[in-house]
């Protein structure tokens, strides 16, 4: 086989319909506006964690609200809560409170 030198990523459909959006479904219901999010992500590029770490808020969130759980919760712990997302959300999101209801939500997930 000839190397090329880089290699090709597996394609990553998300089946959304084979998804458990059981907690997805709770954490929208205890945080509808999160539902107005346009995925501009302006919460990741200020986000002081994702500075200093791999840390990707916008991803995570967006992956929970599609029923993808794996490592979230780890993933919300690498946040400070310094709130600096929550200023430059032009949805006006409570991104703070995400972060902490995923937390509560997934914690023994
Ligand atoms: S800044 Fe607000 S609207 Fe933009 S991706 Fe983050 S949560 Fe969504
Ligand atoms: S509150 Fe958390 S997610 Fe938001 S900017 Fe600060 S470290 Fe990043």
């Amino acid at each position: 086989m000839i190397q090329w030198g880089f290699n090709i990523n597996q394609p990553r459909a998300i089946n959304l319909d084979k998804n458990d959006r059981l907690v997805a479904d709770r954490i929208l219901e205890q945080m509808p506006e999160l539902e107005a999010c346009i995925a501009c992500g302006s919460c990741t590029a200020t986000c002081t964690a994702g500075n200093l770490t791999s840390f990707n808020f916008r991803k995570v969130h967006t992956l929970v609200r599609r029923g993808e759980y794996k490592g979230a919760y780890e993933e919300m712990n690498k946040c400070m809560l310094c709130g600096k997302c929550r200023l430059v959300c032009p949805r006006g999101i409570n991104t703070r409170g995400v972060v902490l209801l995923i937390k509560q939500e997934l914690g023994d997930y």
